[in-house]
């Protein structure tokens, strides 16, 4: 990694003062566990970086009973997911999802905001929450705008935000009744993670971390055939941790193993 360029820092507690900073050279800035790697590479090279962690709606966590949903501020990191009593609650598959994101120094500092914009295909927490069916709420000075989790994260490192546009939330509806998230992990991220959703007549499953982006689907119960034609039709990738079929045939076992064992 070389030594960073000059670089110009907006700060600021309000909302709107970040929102005017935010274009394409001046980007947003929250833990840098992603953005300042980037830069050092020179991967990335902004004039300036917006700090949104003075803004204090961007760092809430509110739990909403009569919505049935928490809402997490895009600046919250990893720990504090894991750890918010209401998130354990409400999102135990979410809050520990958090709770095993990298190791302690990411999970300090990261937060959801940036994992879900650097949009890097192996992340735990865009196929946990786009099992879970989130919303975003994204922001510019021009206007607000909610999209789905799943319309955010579009592509490997690749969102459907504008340069001026920050994401400021993402709500996440109660953690239905039979939801579970697995992952294969040999090194420091995911390189398959499997999020499913039983119930007594749909199979609800999502693949992260080995596709370019989270990949969801929903089956009738009992539908084998079908979940064998979603497991050979995903556009799984290799890596360091095994070649697609590897990944292919530990998704297929571990997808029969829990959709069967399931009440
Ligand atoms: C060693 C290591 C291990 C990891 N392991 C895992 C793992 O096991 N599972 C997992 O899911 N993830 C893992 N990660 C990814 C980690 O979750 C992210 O690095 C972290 O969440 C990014 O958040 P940040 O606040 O540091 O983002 P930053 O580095 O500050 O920003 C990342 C990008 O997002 C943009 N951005 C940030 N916030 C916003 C916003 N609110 N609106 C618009 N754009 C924004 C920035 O401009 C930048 O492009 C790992 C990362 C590392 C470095």
């Amino acid at each position: 990694m070389g030594v960073l360029p000059e670089l110009g820092l907006v700060r600021s507690d309000d909302l709107g003062r970040v929102l005017a900073s935010v274009d394409a050279e001046h980007v947003p800035y929250a833990g840098g566990t992603e953005l300042v790697p980037a830069m050092g590479l020179g991967l990335r090279r902004p004039a300036a970086v917006v700090d949104l962690k003075r803004v204090e709606a961007l760092g809430r966590i509110a739990v909403d009973a009569d919505a049935g949903a928490v809402e997490i501020g895009a600046a919250v990191t990893h720990r504090r997911i894991a750890e918010h009593p209401g998130v354990r609650r409400h999102l135990p598959v979410l809050a520990r999802a958090a709770g095993r994101v990298g190791n302690a120094r990411v999970r300090s500092t990261g937060t959801i905001g940036g994992n879900l914009c650097f949009a890097e295909p192996r992340s735990d927490l865009a196929c946990v929450l786009i099992a879970l069916q989130a919303t975003s709420e994204v922001r510019s000075g021009r206007g607000a705008r909610t999209l789905a989790v799943d319309e955010l994260v579009i592509g490997a490192f690749e969102t459907s935000l504008s340069a001026d546009e920050i994401l400021v939330s993402v709500t996440v509806p109660f953690e239905p009744a039979g939801m579970s998230y697995w992952k294969l992990q040999s090194y420091e991220r995911p390189t398959l993670g499997v999020a499913v959703v039983v119930t007594e007549d749909r199979w609800e499953i999502t693949v992260g971390a080995a596709v370019e982006r989270p990949v969801r689907t929903v089956l009738a119960a009992g539908d084998s055939a079908g979940l064998d034609d979603f497991a050979a039709g995903l556009d799984i990738g290799a890596d360091l941790c095994g070649p697609a079929e590897y990944k292919r045939s530990v998704l297929r076992e571990h997808l029969r193993t829990v959709l069967e064992t399931a009440p």
